[in-house]
């Protein structure tokens, strides 16, 4: 178990997860610009990204990379410098650090150590995108980017159409139109928007099935710029018709008690429970 008293924690020392812009520099928050200026170091993907970043905003803390090349040699040391008392910041190239980007072991690292991490959120494009989908936003998985090969993507996808939520992508523009086709293929033509350049000058929200928009993105080419894909969920299932529920009950009682065969139809077939019972008692009676 762990408690969270990160707000009463003293200044120095302090790990931020800031949160930075996607595209619309008006995105980086105050306390996310707090965080930036008080820090001992910045931590970030590339140097040349968030070097623009900070001369934008007139931060001059320093900044180092960390990314998977040099991560498992940097934790001890960000580690031994936050025990000494140094605040660090860590960003990424554009949103939340973690989200597709390099900072879980990190984060990890900072909680084993006793630390507590504090995080001043930013703009993140999954999020982004989900809301302007127009598509059911109570449940949503964020799947991040799909294997590039057309083959271990539709696996990938398949592995995915059962969830009951709204699925959310990231993508780059050469693999859109056919990422587009296999989600027709693997999850059935649902409804989908493709969300493009979001927060930025160009930025575009395209809608339809899945189908239509691969058919779109093939005739048109691949889109500049980045891409967030959101996909509607399943349709619900219909419910089996009389007959069904029947077969499927005369099966499962063969094997197991009339008690289990209810509980096991039940499950599978989304009928109520007091339904399944009475037709079990009925194809009993009619054994008899
Ligand atoms: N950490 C980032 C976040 O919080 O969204 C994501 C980093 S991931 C390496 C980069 C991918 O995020 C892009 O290829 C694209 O799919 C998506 N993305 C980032 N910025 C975007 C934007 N402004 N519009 C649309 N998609 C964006």
């Amino acid at each position: 178990m762990s408690s969270n008293r990160a707000n009463e924690a003293p200044a120095s020392g302090r790990f931020t997860i800031v949160g930075t812009p996607i595209g619309n520099l008006g995105d980086l928050s105050p306390r996310a610009l707090k965080a930036l200026h008080a820090a001992d170091m910045i931590y970030c993907e590339d140097t040349r990204v968030t070097g623009k970043l900070c001369a934008h905003f007139g931060i001059k803390t320093p900044c180092r990379a960390y990314h998977e090349h040099n991560a498992e040699a940097l934790r001890p040391r960000i580690i031994e410098a936050l025990e000494q008392g140094q605040s660090i910041a860590l960003v990424s190239d554009a949103g939340m650090p973690l989200i597709s980007d390099p900072g879980y072991k990190l984060v990890q690292a900072v909680i084993e150590q006793g630390l507590e991490p504090q995080v001043a959120p930013g703009p993140t494009a999954a999020t982004t995108a989900l809301v302007l989908a127009g598509l059911p936003s109570d449940r949503f998985f964020f799947a991040g980017f799909l294997p590039p090969k057309s083959g271990a993507r539709r696996k990938a996808l398949s592995e995915l159409a059962q969830i009951p939520a709204s699925l959310i992508f990231y993508e780059g523009p050469s693999r859109l139109a056919a990422m587009l086709a296999d989600a027709s293929e693997a999850l059935g033509d649902r409804s989908a928007a493709v969300c493009r350049e979001l927060t930025k000058l160009y930025e575009e929200s395209r809608r339809g099935t899945l189908s239509q928009l691969a058919q779109h993105y093939q005739l048109q080419g691949a889109p500049k710029g980045e891409i967030v894909v959101v996909i509607a969920p399943p349709a619900p299932a219909e419910a089996p018709s009389e007959g069904d529920l029947d077969a499927m009950l005369e099966d499962a009682m063969r094997e197991n008690s009339l008690k289990d065969a209810v509980a096991y139809v039940t499950n599978i077939s989304g009928t109520k429970k007091k339904l399944v019972y009475e037709r079990a008692l009925k194809l009993k009676e009619q054994s008899r």
